[in-house]
């Protein structure tokens, strides 16, 4: 039976294609393992893997019985509800450590760089594997994605080598532009339902025996959610109705380089005890790209 690799629930591109490349890797080192997703793929991820001709990975929300590899998250509220009852072989992650633990001894390549998918990079390098053209693709897409093509204050040097890599094998030669397409087809949210569009990017995080949301829209430009601002509003305001303290939505303009926040809350002053600002309902945050950056550890601080 072969091993699951899997990423994050609410699936983003890195967690998508890192399934697909752990997977293609391990299998060819001798562990026959298997692509899944917690979720259908968002359009951001569709546009990929028709661009290089990959195929999403089968949705899986069970992983009892299984051995499982996970990718893009070490964190058991992202994880499959029945994680410990599965095997746990392997982790391959950028983000904070999470709270797995394993029985047996297990492969760990976690790296603090700005996507699973640069770290996946230089795995096939240093087991002297070499990379599909169309996983390479993919991986370049992912490492845009995460990156926010770079403008992210998460992007390191080693994802930029990465894709500087990545580029030649999937023989892209402009690979800002392909960055901007995926940044349109991800900007393009007429017509989405509001409730899908908070949890398109979304995480709950336990900050102090809290349970807080976050989501997170990354659009071209701000205006293009103009009409439909006041939905999320409402829509977040459900959210945080069912059963959490708070609930955020960053709303993230990739040129201007920015986020405005829309704030359900118990806590008035939460806000304002992370940012320094004074805030209602909404705030414009200057500079704030990054959910993992900018955003949680600021709120970690202030619900302390
Ligand atoms: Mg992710
Ligand atoms: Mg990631
Ligand atoms: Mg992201």
């Amino acid at each position: 039976m072969a091993a699951l690799v899997i990423g994050h629930k609410n699936p983003d591109t890195d967690s998508v294609i890192s399934a697909i490349a752990v997977a293609d890797l391990m299998s060819k080192r001798g562990t026959a393992c298997q692509a899944a997703a917690q979720g259908a793929p968002t359009p951001e991820t569709v546009f990929v893997l028709e661009k290089f001709g990959l195929k999403a990975p089968e949705v899986v929300t069970s992983v009892a019985g299984k051995q499982v590899v996970l990718v893009d998250h070490s964190d058991l509220p992202q994880a499959p509800a029945d994680l410990k009852d599965a095997e746990l072989i392997a982790v391959v992650d950028h983000h904070k450590l999470g709270d797995v633990t394993t029985s047996s001894p297990l492969l760990m390549w976690v790296w603090p760089v700005g996507c699973t998918c640069t770290v996946i990079k230089n795995m096939y390098d240093f087991y002297g594997i070499e990379i599909p053209k169309n996983i390479a693709g993919g991986l370049l897409c992912a490492i845009l994605s995460d990156t926010v093509i770079f403008k992210s204050p998460t992007t390191t040097d080693e994802d930029k080598k990465a894709v500087e890599g990545l580029a030649k094998i999937a023989g892209v030669t402009d690979y800002k532009a392909l960055g901007m397409d995926m940044f349109k087809v991800k900007s393009a949210v007429d017509g989405v339902p509001a409730r899908d569009l908070v949890f398109r990017d979304y995480k709950d995080f336990d900050m102090s025996g809290k349970k807080v949301g976050i989501g997170q829209l990354e659009v071209i430009d701000l205006a293009m959610l103009d009409g439909i601002k006041a939905e999320l509003a409402a829509e977040l305001a459900k959210v945080k109705g069912e059963g959490r303290h708070s609930a955020f939505l960053l709303l993230t303009d990739i040129m201007k380089e920015g986020s405005e926040m829309l704030i359900c809350t118990d806590c008035p002053d939460i806000v304002e005890k992370a940012f320094g600002v004074k805030a209602d309902k909404s705030v414009w945050l200057p500079k704030v790209m990054s959910r993992k950056k900018d955003v949680v550890p600021k709120f970690e601080a202030a619900f302390k």
